[in-house]
Order: C-alpha cells, then structure tokens, then sequence
C-alpha cells in the first residue's frame, strides 16, 4: 500500500535558502548587457541586441532549483518499502550545475545508495532531488553533502552513500586549463559509513571498489 504524506509546502526552511531581495528582469538584463561591455564587446550590435534576455531565461532554467524545497517533495512522495531490505542503488544519475566560485559549468554523475529501513522513494523522484540541488550555484562537495543528508533527514534509512563524480569548466577552459580532470566526491552515512561491507557493496555495484576509503564519514 502506498502511503503519501502530505505537508505544508515550507519556504524559507532547510532545503530552501532563503531569498534575498530579487532584482527585476530589466536589472538582470541589464547586468547582461554590463558583462557583454566588460568582455570588450558591444551589447547594441545586432547580434547580442536579444542575448541579454535569451541569458536571463537561460538563468530561469539553470537556476530553478531555488524555487524547491527537496524535503518537502520528498516527505510527500516516499512510499512503504514492503519488506524490501536490500540496498537500493541509482547510478549515473547526470547532472549540470554551476560553480558557485566562477559561475562555470560542472557537468557530472551522481551515484546514490541507501538501504531503506522502512522507505523508499521512486527513481524518478531521486533523479528530481538531484535536479534540485544541482540547480543552484554549488560547490561539488556540497552538492553531495545536500543529497546525502536531505535522503537521510527524510527517507531515515539505515544508511545512504553518495558519490559524484564531475569535470568543471573552470578548471577545463580557464585557470589551469586541466582537460579530462574528473572529480570525485563522497558521503557516507550510517551503515555505509559504519560497515565496510556494505560500503563496498554499493562501490561495486557504481564500478568504484576499492577507490573510496572512508576515514571519518566525510568521505
Ligand atoms: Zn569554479
């Protein structure tokens, strides 16, 4: 039997930073055309006369996961596991987010585990949690931090594992200019944190054995 909970829809909670005054589309076309000028070009040329507000639609989208809380959709759409008491593992789980140092892209995999202790949630829903929290401007080790702690928080299961693994642009096309670069990070909680079996399960199963060693559950 599927069990949905339903609850209030929480702004400005955990899950949902809070917002700042929100400048108008004018203002943020403007901060385009501002940019534009400082690269050393012209916003006025034909060309670039509707990439100010093609840039901030482009933000709309890249950019949405602010508008969500993970954990109320979360607390909504978990499901009775039925006895199931296995690992549950998702793996290459993409996603695109932007750095929060240098506003490039970071283009990437996430690799979720858990082992429900009486919870699970469908895959779809996983994949929209990752969505989420990629969304918004990230550093990687926080990103998987957030997905980790949010399934926790809400799902409670004996145990989750994150992994990512993703190339940064501004690493790739600036700075050190380091091609095929990948990083990874992890986070480990409860029983993937505690048994080394369990942790090496999931690795197995996201093609990782033996490439993550967990010192103190930071991973
Ligand atoms: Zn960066």
């Amino acid at each position: 039997m599927d069990t949905m909970v339903n609850t209030k829809r929480a702004r400005g909670k955990s899950g949902a930073p809070a917002q700042p005054v929100r400048p108008t589309r004018e203002q943020a076309e403007e901060a385009v055309r501002t940019l534009i000028r400082w690269a050393g070009d012209d916003p006025n040329r034909e060309g670039l006369l509707a990439t100010p507000s093609r840039v901030v639609r482009a933000y709309e989208e890249w950019f949405a996961g602010y508008k969500d809380n993970p954990r109320e959709y979360l607390k909504r759409t978990f499901q009775e596991t039925g006895g199931y008491d296995e690992v549950v593992v998702l793996r290459d789980i993409r996603f695109e987010s932007f750095c929060e140092h240098h506003m490039a892209p970071i283009i990437g995999r996430v690799h979720i585990g858990y082992l429900p202790r009486n919870r699970v949630v469908g895959i779809s829903k996983l994949a929209r949690l990752v969505e989420v929290y990629a969304r918004r401007l990230q550093i990687q080790e926080k990103l998987t931090a957030e997905i980790a702690t949010c399934l926790d928080e809400v799902l409670k299961p004996y145990g989750v594992a994150i992994v990512a693994e993703a190339t940064h642009q501004c690493m790739t096309t600036r700075g050190v200019h380091k091609a095929g670069v990948t990083m990874v990070t992890s986070r480990m909680l409860g029983v993937f944190r505690d048994h080394a079996e369990t942790r090496h399960e999931f690795l197995s199963a996201i093609g990782m054995r033996g490439a993550i060693h967990v010192a103190n559950g930071a991973g």
